[in-house]
């Protein structure tokens, strides 16, 4: 069985601008350091399509995909928050990479590869149901969810975000939903600042202070986690896979490397190895330095690839 590896060059259209962290290079960086590396050969590279109107529906209100629509540019940039600007690529874009999360998981759960790893922008776990934010307009990891849960009625599905940023949207679609158990780990107090302090029972959140080692980060994680996903027996793993948590990452301040990406992996599918049959699907959100994104991936991608 194989990881399939989602990815289309048109995810590389949509610019923010030239000083803008979530930037095209950001896929270019990893996609070239994979190609040098014996991944390539392991992962079925796959060419995503475009979400469906209906399938994007199943998260956001189509109030909310009309306004979207209809802010899009056929010239030059409009900014939808201070941080997250829509330019005329930027919705295909956001479909392809929605599209990818919903394709995965079709492929996944019809056992044609293992597990799968969407190498997509922009992405997705800032977006709120009806509000789009911190570089983020449909919430990949969410519709992925709602694939697996209205359309092949599964029971029970695990997210686990290990952005360094908290998945203040996916919070927003999946709080108070017993069919999810939401595992987040994030800088604290740090942006996005909303959704932290949700009382939710399925929501784990397991806030971590700038500066933390990453072996105390192991810790936090772990003791906050393990049982908790062990406990749930989730059906399908879904991972928000932001590696801006790294050491070198300009815009966090906490202290992981690599290897901790890789902890981080084995640690997931050995859940979805003893509850999934092994079945985890796992999307691209942040990570700004190039160098230490390509690594961080190629090491996520050597614990997937092991399975
Ligand atoms: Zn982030």
């Amino acid at each position: 069985m194989t990881t399939a590896f989602f990815s289309h060059d048109d995810c590389q259209k949509h610019n923010m601008g030239p000083e803008h962290p979530e930037s095209p290079t950001r896929l270019a960086a990893i996609i070239s350091y994979i190609a040098d590396t014996e991944l390539e050969e392991k992962l079925d590279w796959v060419r995503p399509d475009e979400i469906t109107r209906d399938q994007l529906t199943t998260v956001h209100p189509e109030g909310y995909l009309h306004q979207l629509d209809i802010m899009q540019p056929t010239r030059g940039r409009v900014f939808t928050d201070p941080d997250t600007a829509m330019m005329p690529h930027t919705l295909r874009a956001a479909r392809l990479a929605a599209g990818a999360n919903v394709q995965a998981v079709d492929m996944v759960l019809s056992s044609q590869v293992t597990n799968a790893f969407v190498c997509a922008r922009p992405p997705g776990h800032h977006a709120e149901r009806s509000k789009s934010m911190g570089f983020c307009f449909y919430n990949n990891i969410a519709l992925a969810a709602m694939r697996a849960l209205k359309f092949h009625h599964l029971e029970r599905v695990a997210i686990v975000d290990f952005d360094v940023h908290q998945g203040n949207g996916t919070v927003d679609v999946v709080q108070g939903d017993g069919r999810v158990l939401m595992c987040s780990s994030f800088q604290h107090p740090f942006y996005p600042h909303s959704h932290v302090h949700r009382q939710a029972e399925n929501i784990i959140n397991t806030p971590i202070a700038a500066g933390t080692s990453a072996s105390d980060y192991r810790k936090k994680v772990e003791a906050a986690w393990l049982h908790a996903l062990q406990d749930f027996r989730p059906q399908l793993v879904l991972v928000s896979a932001g590696f801006d948590g790294h050491r070198r990452d300009p815009l966090a301040e906490l202290n992981l490397e690599s290897e901790d990406y890789l902890w981080l992996t084995e640690m997931l599918t050995s859940v979805a190895h003893d509850h999934a049959g092994d079945r985890l699907i796992s999307t691209l959100e942040g990570g700004y330095h190039l160098q230490a994104l390509a690594e961080g991936v190629a090491a996520h991608l050597e614990g997937l690839t092991a399975v």
